[in-house]
């Protein structure tokens, strides 16, 4: 195969890689869940620390890190920068295993308690159910951004 050839094929299989995962985001939500849910946990801190995640809890570094994914029992090569990690159980010593995201977060299920049936817009909808829960003050207020305020 010539040079050229071989760019060609790989340009295919880039394009048909393409195709196959906007085929899964559209077909199958439990996958758009989890990508969604990805951004915003990446994005917003309040999603991260103060909703009641269940058996693991998002934990984001400012670096990638390489842990070894107690489901898929791989140790990725560069690490990721959000890891789900197991929260403490009493009756067992095994507290520091970790998931990656796309072992954890397999559907609805892994949504915290309470926010298990929430639908697209996900961003608005996590939002109206933690008002719902926990209080109209209960989302921290996003630092504005900009000039300081100048004391009037
Ligand atoms: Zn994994």
């Amino acid at each position: 195969m010539s040079k050229y050839e071989a760019n060609v094929d790989m340009a295919r299989r880039r394009q048909a890689q393409r195709e196959a995962s906007a085929l899964l985001r559209q077909t199958n939500p439990a996958h758009r869940l989890r990508l969604r849910m990805q951004d915003m946990l990446l994005k917003h801190a309040w999603i991260r620390e103060e909703l009641p995640w269940k058996t693991h809890t998002p934990i984001l570094y400012p670096e990638k890190v390489e842990h070894e994914c107690s489901s898929c029992v791989v140790t990725r090569h560069g690490g990721f920068k959000m890891w789900w990690k197991r929260n403490p159980r009493p009756d067992q010593d095994d507290n520091e295993l970790y998931k990656c995201h796309k072992c954890y977060f397999t559907g609805p299920e892994a949504m915290p308690e309470g926010y298990e049936d929430i639908k697209e817009p996900i961003t608005r909808a996590l939002k109206a159910r933690k008002i719902e829960l926990d209080g109209p003050n209960s989302i921290p207020q996003k630092k504005k951004q900009g000039r300081p305020r100048r004391p009037s």
